[in-house]
């Protein structure tokens, strides 16, 4: 599975091991270079840096002949709680949060 994890010395990314180290961290080796180092791998927000992230996975859709749309594959983006709040995404315009009971939904 390709990561987005280069070598940040020989910027190789194809012979890189990596192996927990506890607390959550990973400790990684190149074996082009023989460098380590450690990383977290938990996705953290490029906005405020926390972690308090939800998974978001976006359906890429590419459309095939005519107008029919045919899935290519599922990329999964996080979004972040504090900056990209999800009631940021409900469309209508109201400030409400989406309606939880509609009528014969028992
Ligand atoms: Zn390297
Ligand atoms: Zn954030």
């Amino acid at each position: 599975m390709a990561l987005d994890i280069v070598c940040p010395t020989c910027e190789s990314d194809e012979h890189l091991n990596g192996e927990p180290v506890g607390d959550g961290l990973l400790r990684l080796t190149c074996a082009a270079c023989r460098g380590q180092w450690t990383r977290d791998p938990r996705p953290k927000c490029p906005i405020c840096r926390g972690d308090d992230l939800y998974h978001l996975p976006q359906v890429i859709l590419e459309k095939s002949r005519g107008t029919q749309m045919s899935i290519q594959g599922i990329h999964l983006e996080y979004g972040c709680h504090q900056c990209q709040p999800k009631e940021v995404k409900v469309r209508g315009g109201s400030m409400h949060h989406l309606p939880g009971r509609l009528n014969g939904s028992q």
